[in-house]
């Protein structure tokens, strides 16, 4: 039941009882009152036959003394206002019987009142017989014994009157007494009640809405106060003091959670943070681009939680993207793709693709439908790569964490470009820039350190010289003998591949080494290296230079000799080749000759 149900009914209880013994106190008044009304009634009849029996006494006395003194008449005229008393109480009488007289006082009134007019008859007869002459009869009718009964006839009833008169009267009283004490025991009763419903209703209000809130509220302030934030805070609408503590013990809660879910923000902030700077400083120290790869594989999910992605690098001709590294599984699976596939890179912005979205989405996530974003990856305003992020199954987007995205791909980006960099100076200091080969330093640092780790396994030597190269720069100039010397050079790298590596030596000279072959294998790759050479014959602006052809001296260690010597050897088979003719392999033999090769 509502507390405000309980307090209607008990202040309508309150109220109802407070009625009755209100009521109940002034019919108790009353029935005093009547009691006090009985008495005085009583009183009055009482005195009322007592004033009868006096004045019947009183007329006779007039009577006797008119008879005893000869006649006198003031004793006669005395006799008679009596007599009118009298008959003016015995008119009285009438209006008693009206105030309420019992039959039976009645009755004794009417009994005094019929025995007064005998009593008077008798005085009258011994008047009018005094006044006759006749005193001695007289005497005898008022001193006789009939007026002795007669005068006693009329107290009896008076007597009787005043016995019932009393009777009643007590009854009345003790009656008037009774209900007058019930109705105070009923005003009084209801009063104690209505005290006492008024102590309970106070004690269950103050308990309910007092005690009970305030010892709820202590529970949760102190859960509260222990950071204990999922407590619940009961809505309490009141507009009284505990509603306003409620209140405020809400604002303290939610003040609680903002701060919590503040903090929760700036460890994850800090945790991300400090990600993406442990990714910046392996980044930094990576030495190759599938180190780098590794790298943001592995920090990639860990910043961006349930986001998979790819990372792209623009491949060398900045036309086209390659897949170097992959996370958490994403549903677009493609390895490579041109750069104008992507509206990110075209856009140099991030890019969310989303047909649901009504954006154009990029082409390189085919028909796939899956929400991405492309954040294009630059250094110094040129793109080098590219990151692509699917969306989460929960729907959360990298975008939503854009300065983070921002930061790691701006340091991909640069850790790229600086590969890039390392790279292409490393290049410039180990490759010859005409023909794109290792150059004669790099060649010496191999032989160095080959010969520093003193391996035991087989390696062999090629030198190679342009014949009459001359020739080609004199009759169709410099460019066209640049053309025949990257020819050659191309046509030494598909031979060679992953056998070996070859160098550009100096001028129109070249070397090759083999490892891992030995001296037999060596001279037949310079065998198919010449035929290759001769066997395209080259144009260089329309015009034909002519055949080319090479002379090739080849070298190997250990089982020639030593490594340091390798060159020398080499070059000394080469000069021979030139010797015999040009267009010949010559295979360097130690102090036992030169194998030889001539030209088909
Ligand atoms: P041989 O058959 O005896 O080797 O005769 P050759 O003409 O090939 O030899 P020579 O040493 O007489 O000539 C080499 C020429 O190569 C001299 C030089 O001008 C030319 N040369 C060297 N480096 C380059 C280069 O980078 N580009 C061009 N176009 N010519 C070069
Ligand atoms: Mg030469
Ligand atoms: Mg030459």
């Amino acid at each position: 039941m509502r507390i405000s149900t309980i307090t209607n009914w008990a202040y309508g209880l309150t109220i109802v009882m407070t009625l009755v013994s209100s009521v109940s106190f002034l019919l108790s008044a009353k029935a005093a009152n009547d009691e006090r009304a009985t008495i005085e009634h009583r009183l009055a009849l009482e005195e009322f036959g007592d004033a009868l029996a006096l004045e019947s006494e009183v007329r006779s006395d007039q009577a006797r003394l008119f008879v005893m003194r000869g006649g006198a008449e003031r004793h006669l005229a005395a006799f008679r206002r009596e007599e009118n008393q009298i008959t003016a109480m015995e008119r009285a009488i009438d209006g008693l019987r009206r105030l309420g007289l019992t039959p039976a006082e009645g009755a004794a009134l009417h009994q005094a009142e019929r025995n007064l007019d005998e009593l008077d008859a008798l005085e009258r007869s011994a008047i009018a017989k005094m006044r006759g002459g006749d005193r001695e009869g007289a005497q005898a009718l008022l001193f006789g014994p009939d007026h002795e009964r007669a005068q006693a006839a009329v107290l009896d009833p008076i007597a009787r009157f005043r016995e019932l008169v009393s009777t009643r009267s007590d009854m009345m009283v003790q009656q008037a007494q009774k209900t007058a004490d019930a109705l105070s025991l009923v005003a009084k009763t209801m009063l104690g009640l209505t005290a006492l419903l008024f102590l309970a209703v106070l004690y269950f209000v103050l308990r309910r809405r007092v005690v009970l809130p305030l010892a709820r509220m202590a529970g949760i302030v102190n859960r509260l106060a222990n950071q204990d934030y999922a407590v619940d805070v009961p809505a309490d609408r009141r507009r009284d003091e505990i509603g306003d503590m409620n209140k405020a013990i809400q604002i303290f809660r939610n003040n609680g959670l903002e701060r919590d879910r503040l903090d929760a923000a700036q460890r994850a902030d800090r945790e991300t943070k400090d990600l993406i700077l442990q990714m910046m400083h392996r980044l930094q120290a990576c030495e190759s681009q599938d180190e780098l790869a590794e790298v943001v594989t592995c920090f990639a999910p860990q910043i961006f939680p349930g986001l998979p992605g790819h990372l792209y690098v623009l491949n060398d001709s900045r036309n086209g993207l390659s897949r170097v590294g992959t996370w958490l599984d994403p549903a677009q699976p493609v390895t490579a793709f041109p750069s104008t596939a992507c509206w990110g890179l075209r856009r140099g912005r991030p890019h969310v693709s989303n047909r649901a979205r009504n954006d154009v989405p990029c082409p390189h996530i085919g028909e796939s439908g899956v929400t991405s974003l492309c954040v294009p990856l630059t250094a110094q305003g040129d793109t080098v790569g590219l990151l692509y992020f699917e969306e989460a199954a929960d729907g959360e987007t990298a975008a939503a964490t854009g300065l983070y995205l921002e930061l790691m791909a701006e340091n991909i980006g640069l850790a790229l470009a600086n590969l890039r960099l390392r790279e292409r100076l490393t290049n410039l200091a180990i490759k010859d820039a005409l023909t794109g080969l290792f150059n004669r330093r790099c060649l010496d640092e191999t032989l160095n350190r080959r010969a520093r780790d003193r391996k035991a396994e087989p390696l062999s030597c090629l030198m190679i010289d342009i014949d009459h190269f001359k020739r080609f720069n004199d009759e169709f100039g410099h460019d066209a003998g640049d053309a025949v010397m990257q020819h050659v050079a191309q046509v030494m790298l598909d031979i060679v591949g992953a056998h070996g590596s070859v160098y550009r030596f100096g001028g129109e000279e070249f070397s090759i080494l083999l490892p891992d072959i030995a001296a037999p294998g060596a001279f037949d790759t310079a065998e198919r290296l010449r035929d290759a050479v001769a066997s395209a014959p080259l144009a260089y602006r329309g015009r034909i230079l002519g055949a080319v052809t090479i002379s090739v001296g080849v070298a190997a260690s250990p089982e020639d000799s030593p490594t340091n010597s390798l060159i020398n050897r080499a070059d000394a088979a080469l000069l021979e080749a030139k010797r015999r003719g040009r267009n010949r392999s010559v295979r360097a033999s130690g102090a036992e000759g030169v194998e030889d090769s001539a030209a088909a």
